[in-house]
């Protein structure tokens, strides 16, 4: 039986930040700029103290400045918008990032509109998601950019073919589609509430699973040899690894798929790696657009 192609995010995403890096060192010998990120985080939420520390190392090891900001968990929404606003004006802070889920009694919609939407580096402020929308320079969220990119690298001339995109979050179905849209694609996005979801699946050229499910999406979904994007990242427990043990699954049955496709993500490994490595390249851009330099392209 053949095996459909992995595509390596991770292996794309270490080349990805390794230009970034090259660039970033080029920018700063050719006019004294060194792009400098702020990430925020409220709280001790775990998985993001994770996400924090990670996006800091890799953000200095690109040649990058990074500055964290740990805030307590009773932070005051008052607080925390004075901070973003003292980010706004500071000059050697090009990208801020806010890390999510805020705690409840903040309202995280506020927040997001208070980040100037130039150093907006998330992409989640709505002059952004306009500007997406309407082909205008725009920061664009750091996963669908990921996977466009592996899409890009995976399939040489994306035009005309058959998207289905599986999930409609602002953070990533949306803003996919919107990508795959200036690519030329014919492009559907599914949800909770689609009518005869598999045929639908099967239908697409492209299929990006961004659905938080484990492995929902089976193996005869897939239109044979199409290319398949996992975005979800769940843990589910192992217990094959041992008592209490778990581990990775994306939204797709990853065996079933490379039976089927011409191309899959693996969970982990794939799109993963590519939303810091991503988070960077809009630090380095926005830094740039700031400065009237002529951004890199990466
Ligand atoms: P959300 O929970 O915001 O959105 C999930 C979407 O899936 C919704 O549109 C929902 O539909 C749809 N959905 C849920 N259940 C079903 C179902 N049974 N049938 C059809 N559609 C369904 O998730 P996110 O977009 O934030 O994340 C999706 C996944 O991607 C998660 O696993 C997350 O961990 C992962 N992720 C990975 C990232 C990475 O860096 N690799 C970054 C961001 C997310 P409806 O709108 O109708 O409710």
């Amino acid at each position: 039986m053949t095996q459909a192609r992995i595509i390596d995010g991770k292996a794309f995403a270490a080349g990805l930040r390794q230009r970034i890096g090259k660039a970033a060192t080029e920018i700063k010998a050719r006019h004294g700029l060194t792009p400098g990120l702020a990430v925020v985080l409220v709280g001790e939420d775990p998985a993001s103290q994770v996400y924090v520390r990670n996006k800091a190392k890799q953000t200095v090891e690109a040649g990058m400045e990074s500055f964290e900001h740990r805030l307590p968990e009773d932070t005051s929404e008052q607080d925390l918008l004075s901070l973003i606003a003292r980010l706004n004006q500071d000059i050697r802070v090009h990208g801020i990032l806010v890390q999510l889920p805020l705690p409840e009694r903040i309202d995280e919609i506020k927040v997001l509109a208070a980040i100037d939407p130039e150093k907006d580096v998330d992409g989640f402020h709505l002059i952004n998601v306009g500007r997406l929308w309407t082909g205008t320079d725009a920061l664009v969220p750091c996963t669908p950019v990921g996977c466009t990119m592996l899409l890009k690298d995976t399939i040489d001339d994306l035009t005309g073919l058959r998207v289905l995109i599986l999930g409609r979050s602002n953070i990533v179905g949306k803003p996919m589609a919107a990508l795959l849209l200036a690519e030329n694609c014919t492009v559907t996005l599914a949800h909770s509430r689609t009518v005869d979801l598999a045929e639908r699946c099967r239908e697409a050229d492209i299929l990006v699973a961004a659905v938080g499910r484990p492995e929902m999406v089976r193996g005869d979904w897939i239109k044979p040899g199409a290319t398949v994007i996992d975005v979800g990242i769940n843990r589910i427990p192992a217990p094959e690894r041992g008592e209490g043990k778990t581990r990775l699954v994306g939204d797709v049955a990853f065996d079933e798929a490379m039976a089927v496709a011409g191309a899959v993500t693996p969970v982990p490994g794939g799109v993963g790696p590519m939303t810091i490595a991503c988070l960077l390249r809009n630090t380095l851009v926005a830094a740039c657009r700031q400065h009237c330099v002529e951004a890199p392209d990466l």
